[in-house]
């Protein structure tokens, strides 16, 4: 299928085209028809599917055509996307912008962290459509700044991580504003009966479009275990950062402190790396991300919830430097690498405190992953498992869906306790920095990766199992995307 097959106007196509995009993704053939003929869809979609412009697309075609654009007022809300953090918000106004520069639609993007004036000056100045995540969305409403009334088109964006962020109150008092006469678009990475009954509330009879199996692990990404003991992991990444002369290479820690004990770690072994994390300010958080992106840092090193919908292209290299709590972010991490038909590997470092967390994930994603072993960071057999500590709170872990996905010993509140406490918003991530300007780094920045030394003893991986095995890779290709080293639109 073409572009031109979806009935996209002119300066939609124009757009695409100058964003280099050849063919539409799958989710982009599904979903378009769709959202253009006015219906509610639930997709089941993954970050780097494309499925952003499976709704940019056609939202940006709605409202510049036909008698609902000319008859709107001039300041009226038309459409709001909701998303649960500042990254991805951007990220989805980076694409907002690039698909609808030839059209006229105007939007704008809102998330905390950051002074709300400029925020504050586009929604008086008039926005078709507004991306937002939910707590600065509440200020702004609270503020009289931000009238939901004219909203004609919703769509929720990383629904599932919304909810495990404990969003649901803040979503819910939202909903209360907007028009129940409105186009609804859920899209959810992994489908829990908690994200099920959301849909169920808000969508009226919704067509379904998937992009990719259920929680099945994203294509074009090798995955492999290095087993090692539970003090040799920095020691062990720095060495395979060093010794494979790896560049961007993302890190995933449990907690914000692991995150900067490990970002210094490396900082003090050659490697440039800096943390990301909810305790960090906006504007630090958008500097470590455009050096990392520069190539200027080897190793960004982040928590899930920073990390989340992060968009860096053709990242080559993922590492769980722990394993998470709940199996799904181990899909949404290595979701990081192998984007947009790049090819990406993703490494987890385990030891015996990992194993019963590797044998959830190996069920959720219904494959084993291979194990290797590299010299000279070879595990001890003997050590035990210890109950893993969640940050100061000290608790062990809990069984798969009860698990706190907030950053570090931040507590998830159920459901049902958190829509109960109304008054209090729950301190998410994009509450949790300081709206800071200048915020130190918190690793003084060492000099410039040096290439790994030849003299140096080389630990040779003992492979237990083929990188390539065709049989323990997960390596299907994704029709209609762009052959990696092609210039995307972001
Ligand atoms: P998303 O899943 O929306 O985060 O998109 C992932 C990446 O794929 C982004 O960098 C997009 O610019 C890119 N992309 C989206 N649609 C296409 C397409 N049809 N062809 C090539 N690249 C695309």
């Amino acid at each position: 299928m073409r572009f031109e097959d979806l009935r996209l106007s002119a300066p939609l196509l124009r757009a695409i085209r100058s964003a280099g995009y050849r063919t539409p993704t799958p989710i982009q053939c599904t979903a378009i028809p769709h959202v253009l003929a006015g219906r509610d869809v639930l997709g089941c979609a993954q970050t780097g599917t494309g499925k952003t412009a499976a709704f940019a697309l056609p939202i940006l075609q709605r409202l510049s055509n036909g008698p609902a654009h000319r008859a709107a007022p001039a300041s009226r809300i038309r459409a709001l996307i909701l998303c649960p953090t500042r990254e991805l918000a951007q990220q989805i106004h980076d694409s907002f912008r690039t698909y609808g520069q030839y059209t006229g639609v105007r939007q704008t993007v809102v998330y905390g962290g950051v002074n709300q004036n400029p925020q504050a000056r586009a929604l008086k100045a008039g926005v078709d459509v507004l991306i937002a995540t939910p707590g600065r969305l509440l200020d702004l409403m609270g503020q009289r700044l931000v009238n939901l009334a004219g909203v004609e088109i919703l769509v929720l964006d990383e629904g599932d991580r919304m909810l495990d962020m404990g969003f649901l109150p803040d979503m819910k008092r939202v909903f209360a504003q907007l028009p129940k006469q409105r186009q609804t678009l859920l899209f959810s990475a992994t489908f829990s009966d908690e994200i099920r009954t959301l849909a169920a509330t808000l969508l009226r009879n919704p067509i379904s479009v998937q992009a990719t199996p259920r929680n099945t692990t994203v294509e074009a990404v090798d995955q492999k275990c290095i087993s090692i003991e539970r003090t040799g992991k920095s020691a062990l990444l720095a060495h395979l950062i060093k010794d494979n002369q790896w560049f961007q290479v993302l890190v995933f820690t449990r907690t914000k402190h692991g995150a900067n004990r490990l970002a210094e770690y490396l900082g003090k072994h050659g490697v440039t790396a800096l943390a990301i994390h909810g305790n960090k300010s906006q504007n630090a958080r958008t500097r470590a991300l455009a050096d990392f992106k520069a190539g200027e840092l080897q190793a960004l090193v982040a928590t899930d919830i920073a990390a989340r919908g992060l968009d860096i292209e053709q990242l080559p290299h993922v590492v769980n430097f722990d394993l998470p709590h709940v199996p799904e972010d181990y899909v949404h991490r290595i979701g990081r690498t192998g984007r947009a038909g790049a090819t990406g590997e993703a490494i987890s470092l385990v030891c015996a405190d990992d194993k019963p967390l590797l044998a959830d994930i190996e069920k959720v994603i219904r494959r084993e992953v291979p194990r290797e072993i590299v010299a000279g960071f070879e595990p001890n057999p003997n050590e035990r498992a210890e109950p893993i500590q969640r940050g100061r709170g000290g608790q062990q872990r809990a069984p798969q869906r009860q698990a706190p996905k907030r950053e570090g010993n931040e507590q998830r509140r159920s459901g049902q306790a958190a829509a109960k406490k109304t008054s209090a918003r729950p301190p998410h991530a994009e509450r949790a920095a300081p709206p800071s300007r200048g915020e130190p780094r918190n690793t003084p920045r060492p000099a410039k990766a040096r290439p790994a030394d030849p003299q140096r003893a080389r630990a040779a991986p003992a492979s237990t199992a083929p990188r390539n095995d065709a049989s323990s890779t997960v390596r299907t290709n994704i029709p209609g995307l762009a052959p990696p080293g092609h210039r995307r639109g972001r």
